[in-house]
């Protein structure tokens, strides 16, 4: 809520930035163009100045991602600091150093959410991020987490069994996680189109139950990716979204490295504006799926009606019987008014203590 709050607030602040405290990994998947072996972890005080500048750029949700962010040692520190300005703190890692003193140290920390993703059911020569291998520290997740996790399944190229991430996903759900499914990309963030085994499991894992405000909605460009088609938008990483790496610069995402390439310290609402204007020539056939919806956010703050329409309508072709519950027709009264939206807007950010932007 606070993250769509913020994201209907104003155009020119980060809807989500993902930061880099550490390049290393402990693993070292085939796929994977997002570690090295050798690098040191950035400094405490360096991740916390980077930290209160996302921040001052009025950042709404802030991820740490890597390499494996848990190798970092004072990770504890940064997600704290995250949580002191306000803003959400998520994290993406393998989930292998995962014990219940680290997740009770999580839970201290304030950390709002966790995503694992799980490549197969049982490891091989293209990744050990297997559910036999991470399964226990799920459990532990489910018994001591009290911050959200998601476990994301996995298709495309290098993926042996398809049917593996209906498996992930249906343990991710008898444990009360959320469950998304992914689609690798090339090493440029492209698609790498899906065989008709693959667009199968994708097709039956969209049909396994999932609440209506799941951000697993927002994965309607996906449709388009199973099937190698294009989709016609508007990325606004740069903008919208940030990818700082570890020497704290910033690009538009893990895979568009160098663009633009500037130091955080220096990025100013106007290169968010720009960058966020900017059209991206790799954008048809993209499939980093975070970029696509914070835009989706962006979509609904500029065509509410129709994107709501068309999230019950892609409900519906899931499960003919679908009725909407009541809380959507209050939702609807409450945004679709421009009016009435930007009244609920205002009142909502003084009850939430968000910053106004
Ligand atoms: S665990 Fe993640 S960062 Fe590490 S090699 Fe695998 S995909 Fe890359
Ligand atoms: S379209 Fe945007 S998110 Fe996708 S690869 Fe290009 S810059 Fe990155």
């Amino acid at each position: 809520m606070r993250m769509f709050v913020r994201a209907m607030q104003s155009s020119s602040h980060p809807i989500l930035a993902q930061i880099v405290p550490i390049r290393r990994c402990n693993l070292d998947c085939a796929y994977c163009n997002e570690y090295d072996k050798t690098s040191s972890p950035v400094p405490l005080e360096t991740m916390l100045q980077r930290v209160d500048r996302l921040a001052g750029l009025g950042t709404t949700i802030i991820t740490l991602s890597g390499g494996e962010p848990t190798l970092h040692p004072d990770l504890d520190a940064i997600v704290r600091r995250i949580r002191v300005h306000g803003a959400i703190a998520t994290l993406i890692t393998n989930g292998l150093l995962l014990t219940p003193d680290r997740i009770r140290a999580l839970n201290r920390a304030g950390l709002d959410y966790l995503q694992i993703s799980i490549d197969n059911v049982a490891p091989d020569d293209v990744s050990k991020k297997s559910l036999r291998v991470l399964d226990r520290k799920l459990a532990w997740l489910a018994q001591y987490a009290e911050f959200g996790v998601t476990i994301n399944s996995v298709l495309g190229a290098g993926i042996r069994n398809p049917e593996d991430a209906i498996v992930v996903g249906r343990r991710a759900r008898e444990l009360g996680f959320i469950s998304t499914v992914g689609i690798l990309h090339d090493h440029g963030g492209q698609l790498q189109p899906l065989a008709p085994d693959q667009r199968s499991v994708y097709e039956r894992f969209r049909r396994l139950k999932t609440s209506l405000f799941s951000f697993a909605h927002f994965d309607h460009f996906q449709e388009n990716i199973a099937r190698g088609l294009p989709n016609d938008w508007h990325c606004r990483a740069g903008g919208r979204f940030l990818y700082v790496c570890e020497e704290g610069l910033v690009h538009y995402c893990s895979q568009q490295r160098g663009r633009p390439g500037i130091p955080l310290d220096q990025y100013t609402v106007d290169d968010i504006q720009r960058e966020a204007a900017r059209p991206k020539d790799c954008a048809p056939f993209c499939t980093i799926s975070c970029v696509h919806q914070t835009a989706m956010l962006d979509e609904f703050r500029e065509h509410p009606r129709e994107t709501l329409n068309g999230i019950l309508a892609r409900r519906r072709t899931l499960d003919p019987h679908f009725r909407p519950p009541a809380v959507v027709g209050v939702l609807s009264w409450l945004f679709l008014n421009p009016r009435r939206r930007g009244l609920v807007g205002k009142l909502l950010v003084r009850a939430m203590r968000l910053k106004r932007s």
